[in-house]
């Protein structure tokens, strides 16, 4: 499994559960990050937040039992500008290749956060290339409403014994819960209700729902 994200919590929000379900059933997952996320303390050094949030990801994975987490190291608000400039492109298509995946598990497209789309743009150009072999799942982390895709494929993935994990992983994030401070528990809320609202369509306790995109 490939997980490729925008910043090092979105994939806890959106599939912790399902990854941490999956790691358990022995699947190798490793995640691509695509940015440190420096902007999110501007009162401390970029140095410094950057390693906090390395060392967090780190130990969330390990709580998830996911096998490693790697950086492109793009600047948070310039995805899409440095992407092609930088070679990041190419260094995303040579990992996807070299990695293999059976499953990528992305940020969608209806997701409103200008980096997150950035991300589904980037994965989406590498779709249309045909520089994706395997499958691709989206999940939303930043969607104002709930979009309905009637006539996409759904993955649905029933977390009911696993989904204390991913609280558990969200919790490592530390300098994002005093980011996040008014918002953490809303977050987190919403993470529950989404969770419970997805089981109860599909009989089961908690869900993580997954729409295919190729
Ligand atoms: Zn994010």
């Amino acid at each position: 499994m490939l997980v490729i994200v925008a910043h090092n919590d979105d994939h806890i929000i959106g599939a912790g559960a399902t990854l941490a379900k999956y790691a358990k059933e022995g699947k190798k997952i490793r995640t691509i990050i695509f940015s440190y996320g420096e902007l999110s303390h501007p009162h401390i050094k970029p140095e410094v937040i950057k390693e906090r949030r390395y060392k967090e990801s780190i130990e969330s994975d390990k709580i998830l039992g996911g096998s490693g987490v790697a950086y492109l190291g793009l600047r948070e608000g310039k995805f899409l500008e440095q992407y092609k400039k930088r070679g990041i492109k190419e260094k995303l298509a040579y990992l996807i290749k070299k990695e293999k995946p059976s499953k990528i598990f992305t940020l969608g497209p209806s997701d409103v956060h200008p980096d997150h789309n950035a991300v589904w743009k980037a994965i989406d150009e590498l779709i249309r290339e045909k520089r994706i072999a395997c499958d691709v799942y989206a999940f939303e982390v930043w969607t104002a409403v709930k979009v309905k895709k009637r006539d996409v494929p759904k993955l649905v993935v029933d977390v009911s014994d696993i989904y204390h994990i991913k609280g558990k992983a969200l919790k490592a994030h530390k300098s994002q819960a005093e980011h996040l401070v008014p918002f953490l528990p809303l977050l987190q809320f919403k993470m529950w209700l989404h969770a419970l609202i997805d089981g109860w369509a599909n009989s089961c306790t908690y869900a993580e729902v997954f729409y295919k995109l190729k």
